[in-house]
């Protein structure tokens, strides 16, 4: 195994980063009170060609293979103070982009790849629902299959970019009733036409903001990553072109479960920037600040949270260039992704918590960065698939039949 980049990895690396601190974040503070989307930076992104990473040259992209990617991403997350365009940037591109990339028509990926490489088109991914969340085979927006169109009904909840989003990967019911009310993805069979498998009655759709019935209709306010804007989207009898079909109807959840490895590790790579800026902020303050006659990075109960900081951020990079490594070599990575979304989401959140010990009352208090860093932590156990709903899934993949579906004969 050979663990070194190469040069032209960190050649990259060290350019991201010197545009990131360079372009990026300037009014984060700002920004951040106000809940605003840096739309200026955002253009900066695209002109930089971030928001093409792992788009195929051919496409408007910049063709850079899955590791590469990650190196990238893991250097903007170093570079950049503002974690919500990087929350931002990833939602674009594993929310929405890398739908049309590994399952998208020739004519799909030609029609909006490009404009979203350039910035001109922002993507989003609106799945959750407010009855749906951990349970996705529950969700309950409907496709209706009219002449050349689909007719959507429903509303999407919690979309990262909403506000600000040309095109939505929106996950839809085709054919069956949403399942009942009992165990989790129960999916029980609604005998409805379309019917079968509850995982056969999903499709996904490339829906544009502009068609009439698609209103984006409230913005929500987090406790972090308030850069990214979160919004809610209404499908009123919206008439959605066949064409805009992604994949063949009723492989949707197929779909969802193919390109989600992607989104629980890519994801996560911008985290691992933020766990070294957090160590180095760490460190230079355990070793600058006195009390008690000496630095406090002198007393051991400071010196091994820093420790912990360091072996948290190696292990989170290990597990992430594997699953970047497995991408690039064309093989599944579902049991990885799902390690490293756990492992990297918490580590960081115990490395900002960490981060806000050494400081003392400066990383509480608001002007000294920290308190963002540890608000906008705190979001990654939960989006994607919460901690709780991975670990399921994981014991699943080692054969625990039921841990999710609440049926241990697994059917
Ligand atoms: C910052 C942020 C950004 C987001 N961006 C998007 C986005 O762009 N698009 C989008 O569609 N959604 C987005 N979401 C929503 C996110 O995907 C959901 O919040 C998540 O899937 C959980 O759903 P829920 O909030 O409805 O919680 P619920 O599913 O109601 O879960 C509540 C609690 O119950 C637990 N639980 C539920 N089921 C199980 C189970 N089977 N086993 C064990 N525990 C369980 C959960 O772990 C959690 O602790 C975002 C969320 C956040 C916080």
């Amino acid at each position: 195994m050979d663990f070194d980049l190469t040069p032209e990895q960190r050649g990259l690396r060290r350019e991201t980063i010197a545009f990131a601190q360079a372009e990026l974040g300037a009014g984060t503070e700002e920004d951040d009170r106000a809940s605003r989307f840096p739309a200026a930076d955002w253009a900066r992104c695209a002109e930089h060609g971030v928001l093409g990473w792992p788009v195929p040259v051919r496409y408007g992209g910049r063709g850079l293979d899955p590791l590469t990617t990650m190196i990238a991403l893991e250097a903007l997350g170093y570079g950049c103070r503002d974690n919500g365009l990087v929350f931002a940037v990833n939602n674009h591109l594993w929310g929405c982009a890398i739908y049309l990339l590994l399952h998208g028509t020739q004519e799909q990926k030609t029609r909006y790849l490009k404009p979203m490489c350039d910035g001109e088109l922002v993507g989003a991914h609106a799945l959750s629902e407010p009855d749906a969340g951990s349970d996705v085979l529950g969700l309950r927006t409907t496709a209706e299959r009219d002449g050349d169109h689909y007719v959507l009904n429903g509303t999407k909840w919690f979309v990262s970019n909403g506000p600000v989003a040309d095109v939505f990967v929106v996950l839809a019911r085709t054919g069956g009733d949403a399942p009942g009310d009992g165990a989790p993805g129960d999916g029980a069979p609604g005998g409805a036409p379309g019917g079968g498998r509850p995982q056969d009655r999903l499709s996904a759709f490339l829906v544009t903001a502009d068609l009439p019935g698609v209103r984006r209709t409230r913005e929500f306010t987090k406790l972090g990553l308030r850069t990214t804007p979160m919004g809610a989207v209404e499908f009123d009898g919206a008439r959605v072109p066949a064409a805009n079909l992604i994949g063949r109807e009723g492989a949707g959840y197929a779909i969802f479960n193919a390109t989600i490895e992607w989104e629980r590790a890519f994801m996560f790579a911008g985290h691992l920037g933020v766990m070294e800026r957090l160590l180095e902020g760490a460190v230079a303050h355990a070793s600058s600040r006195r009390q008690f006659g000496r630095p406090i990075g002198g007393f051991q109960a400071v010196a091994h949270e820093i420790a912990d900081m360091k072996i948290r951020l190696e292990l989170a990079r290990l597990i992430l260039y594997r699953v970047g490594w497995l991408k690039r070599e064309r093989r599944l990575a579902l049991q990885d992704a799902t390690i490293a979304k756990i492992f990297v989401s918490e580590s960081l959140v115990q490395t900002a918590m960490a981060a806000v010990r050494v400081h003392g009352a400066r990383g509480y208090l608001e002007g000294f960065e920290l308190e963002r860093e540890l608000r906008d932590a705190l979001g990654g156990p939960i989006f994607a698939g919460t901690s709780a709903v991975q670990r399921g899934i994981l014991a699943e993949l080692l054969g625990l039949r039921g841990v999710l579906s609440g049926d241990p004969e697994g059917r």
